[in-house]
């Protein structure tokens, strides 16, 4: 028998339409994926020069710290000094994870008693409230409205939901939506958490994903964010590493200290070499980000110009590597994601599978070649001719 917290995990919504891409790549079927939210790119040469290097080096090979080599949040600490003027203590106010998500779910026990609420951006990422309720938790959801550029509206939060919340969780750059936001919306949040005593969870995985000389700030930017809460970071995405796991949390120096706590006694860390590797991606990132992002723009100029053709009315995301667009008329986020998958041969998510609030809209990925963009585009506009709304 499963434990009772198994079942309070949400229906996986993909589940149906995974067997559906299963079965058409059966039947040798060409796909073009815009689907999965992984770089496609290789992670960059110095980076797994490094990590061959410290590899053979035996004092590596030994159980790490499972709060991360202090080498490595002195590196975390220096890049955000550089890039966002932001002074962080390496001892007490940096842990590094074995990839942020790891760090995102465990927050949640740090934290979390049964029938506490938690605020959860909806769309957003699931781990938020997956880790909300394996704690024992209750999600209160935010919706993120287009309206409101995809920012939760926290005046709108109950008086006595405001009072019993823990933490709150935010992302910007934005998955899905692409949404950014700003200083004045992250001095809101820092108010309102004082106001609550909320601890801020800001997930920072796209920071470095960014358009158009836009270059996104860290919450810790904002006066007051370091007593109010912590920032999650990643390797993953801005040097191709989803694959070797590591990031970082930073900021307020108990909840840091909580969660360091509380990895010690599950974890041992991340492998020292991955560290290492980790820390030469930290101090060239400056290049190699632009390179990337240079990459990614003509991506994401290719999508959304492609689908304007079409009739939609998309502006160009300001961060991350996702198009988030509405479903044409006659659809809803499921059934326009089989047409397009039986018709077409492209997969697309379907944005109820970031929350309800994610239906009647739909995710692209732009972490694939230029020549396949082009061919999923190509196949789209066949089908679909003109869309309407
Ligand atoms: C990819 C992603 C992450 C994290 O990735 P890790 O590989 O676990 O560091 C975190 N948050 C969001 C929103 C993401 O899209």
């Amino acid at each position: 028998m499963e434990a009772t917290r198994m079942k309070k995990l949400p229906p996986y919504l993909f589940a149906r339409i995974e067997k559906k891409i299963e079965e058409a790549k059966e039947k040798g079927v060409d796909i073009v994926s815009f689907g999965i939210g992984d770089p496609d790119l290789p992670t960059p040469d110095p980076i797994i020069a490094e990590l061959c290097k410290e590899a053979r080096n035996p004092a590596n090979h030994q159980y790490p710290s499972s709060v991360g080599m202090l080498d490595f949040r002195r590196e975390v600490a220096a890049y955000y000094q550089r890039r966002f003027n932001v002074e962080l203590d390496p001892r007490s106010e940096v842990v590094s994870l074995i990839g942020s998500k790891e760090g995102i779910a465990h927050i949640n026990f740090c934290y979390v008693d049964p029938g506490d609420i938690n605020l959860v951006p909806d769309p957003g990422y699931p781990v938020y409230g997956i880790g909300t309720l394996l704690a024992g938790g209750e999600v209160y959801v935010l919706p993120l409205l287009e309206k409101n550029g995809f920012l939760p509206d926290l005046a709108a939060v109950p008086e006595e939901v405001a009072q019993k919340a823990k933490l709150l969780f935010i992302n910007y750059p934005n998955n899905p939506t692409g949404a950014v936001a700003g200083k004045e919306f992250f001095e809101q949040v820092v108010d309102f958490a004082k106001r609550y005593n909320i601890i801020v969870c800001h997930d920072s995985a796209y920071t470095e994903i960014a358009y158009d000389e836009y270059r996104p700030m860290s919450f810790l930017e904002v006066p007051g964010a370091k007593e109010v809460g912590i920032e999650f970071g990643s390797l993953s995405k801005p040097f191709n590493m989803t694959g070797w796991r590591i990031g970082w949390a930073v900021g307020r120096a108990d909840v840091v200290e909580c969660l360091g706590r509380l990895k010690s006694n599950l974890d041992s860390g991340q492998f020292q070499a991955i560290q290492y590797a980790g820390m030469v991606g930290l101090r060239h990132s400056g290049q190699l980000v632009k390179d990337l992002c240079a990459i990614y723009t003509r991506r994401r100029d290719m999508v959304v110009d492609g689908l304007n053709r079409m009739g939609w009315n998309l502006k160009k995301p300001q961060g991350t590597f996702y198009i988030w667009a509405p479903v044409p008329k006659g659809f809803d986020s499921a059934s326009f994601t089989e047409y397009v998958l039986e018709k077409c041969g492209v997969i697309i998510t379907p944005g109820n599978g970031y929350g309800q609030y994610g239906e009647g809209y739909f995710r692209l990925s732009i972490t694939i070649p230029e020549e396949r963009i082009m061919e999923g585009l190509r196949r789209l506009e066949e089908n679909l001719g003109k869309v309407e709304f």
